[in-house]
């Protein structure tokens, strides 16, 4: 793990006895990209509460023997190997990861030897066919409501591989494909905390080399109420849930002068009733702070300025459509006139730049109308936001891909080719006019995870199995 060190980081956890069994968290992507998130710090939290000697490690490219983060151990030495799988693609890295480590990726391959593998995440919750060939075990659920039933089954002496198995089947929210497969993944349960209170989620170890430069980070909420129609969150999360403001400040006071930044974390942050508050607090503590996501709608005169106050110099949205009525098909009903109206006080405010997310290749839709309606939303965007000059918009846009559990799953994604097309149309006419940045997207890499998010364990798996142990070029072997 080059350039990292557990010796780099902040620690926020009193040390932990490491005494009981040895698990290994792993997050199958890179050390910024796993420190990112929360789940991971979450996670790691339960599994030493309830007893386990936990370490982490990360996915590495170059690394051909993984070892744990924190004293450099094998993997293969740890009685559970858990892996948390948000998104789809890092699958592939699950796959070269056991292999490289020494454990059979085919659970069928592993013996008595072998060290139970747990894949768990949104990722794998959405579509366990992912990985029903490569885990003993997959968490479809919070991962609260499963790990101290993880914890005993690991800890239970005696118990040969079957047995332990077994036991771990005997919880909801885990499901154990070498016991049978499914013969309904879609009926899984997901299990949820219902009270975030019971559940202080927030970064255990803070380091400059997230891709948050370090900020202490809280979730805020989790779920999402608006069920918009392509996202995963509101339909396999569930409801939304918060966490109370007082419970926010309490646990940011609670870590005091080793706290520069704070991320408030959720996919519903703007929704959180107390988030003014929240952000008075901060800026008053003379902290800087960022939120993971805003709706335009929800942005209020105090919010903007706490937000500027609390050293934000973009603001981020999401309308994903340039046109009203798609985003209301979309199950996005922002109207244009708020949209427009939230980037004027934007600017009024002092923020100097704009960033937004557009979805092209969405069912149902042609995709020659969602590119002008983009193009034009854009440029009335430049037309009210540019007023004072100087100020920069990026348009990340971003095909649509097929989740599982939405009303969209069943739909196809438009071609490569047409996606390509589609981009290019809008950064040049948008990049044309000058003020507006439209980064390239990579477009196979999106075909891949809408691939691995919908489809069924056979067609996934012999590719999972072609790219990642058989050297395959992923792109020639999904699209
Ligand atoms: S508002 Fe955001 S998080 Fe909520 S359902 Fe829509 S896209 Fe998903």
């Amino acid at each position: 793990m080059k350039n990292h060190s557990p010796d780099k980081e902040i620690r926020l956890l009193p040390p932990q006895s490491q005494t009981g069994p040895g698990a290994v968290l792993i997050y199958p992507n890179s050390y910024s990209v796993g420190m990112s998130s929360l789940a991971l710090h979450q996670v790691y939290r339960h599994f030493a509460d309830a007893g386990l000697s936990v370490q982490r490690a990360f996915y590495d490219e170059a690394e051909t023997d993984p070892r744990s983060f924190e004293m450099r151990e094998p993997i293969f030495r740890f009685p559970l190997v858990a892996y948390s799988l948000t998104y789809e693609p890092d699958i592939l890295h699950i796959v070269r990861h056991l292999n490289r480590s020494g454990i059979p990726p085919l659970w069928r391959d592993r013996d008595e030897q072998c060290p139970v593998v747990l894949v768990g995440g949104l990722g794998v919750a959405a579509n366990p066919a992912l990985a029903e060939e490569f885990a003993d075990v997959i968490c479809t659920g919070e991962g609260e409501m499963v790990i101290p039933h993880i914890a005993a089954a690991i800890s239970a002496k005696d118990l040969n591989r079957k047995s332990r198995l077994e036991k771990l089947a005997e919880q909801e929210g885990l499901y154990v494909p070498p016991l049978g497969f499914a013969e309904n993944r879609f009926a899984l349960a997901y299990p949820v905390v219902t009270d975030l209170e019971t559940c202080p989620c927030h970064s255990l170890f803070l380091t400059p080399d997230d891709e948050f430069g370090g900020a202490f980070l809280i979730e805020v909420s989790r779920g999402c109420s608006h069920r918009c129609k392509f996202c995963l969150v509101s339909h396999r999360v569930g409801q939304v849930r918060f966490r109370s403001g007082s419970s926010i400040c309490g646990l940011v006071n609670e870590y005091g002068n080793r706290i520069r930044k704070v991320g408030l974390m959720g996919a519903a942050v703007s929704d959180h009733p107390d988030l003014t508050e929240v952000a008075e607090y901060l800026v008053g503590k003379g902290l800087s702070f960022s939120c993971s996501s805003l709706r335009a709608d929800r942005l209020t005169d105090d919010l903007l300025a706490l937000l500027r106050k609390g050293g934000n110099q973009t603001i981020t949205l999401a309308p994903e459509s340039g046109d009203e009525q798609h985003r209301r098909d979309l199950g996005k009903p922002i109207k244009d006139l708020v949209l427009f109206d939230a980037v004027e006080r934007a600017g009024k405010v002092g923020f100097s730049k704009l960033r937004f997310y557009w979805l092209i290749g969405t069912p149902n839709r042609d995709l020659e109308g969602e590119i002008d309606a983009i193009i034009g939303c854009c440029r009335e965007i430049e037309r009210i936001f540019m007023v004072g000059g100087g100020c920069k918009i990026t348009c990340i846009v971003s095909p649509w891909v097929p989740k599982a559990f939405t009303p969209f799953a069943g739909e196809s994604m438009a071609s490569a080719g047409e996606i390509r097309r589609a981009i290019r149309k809008i950064r040049r006419v948008l990049a044309f006019r000058g003020g507006i940045h439209v980064p390239p997207q990579s477009v196979w890499e999106a075909q891949i995870e809408g691939i691995l998010s919908v489809r069924d364990r056979d067609f996934v798996t012999s590719r999972i199995l072609r790219v990642s142990l058989g050297g395959e070029e992923a792109r020639s072997v999904f699209c």
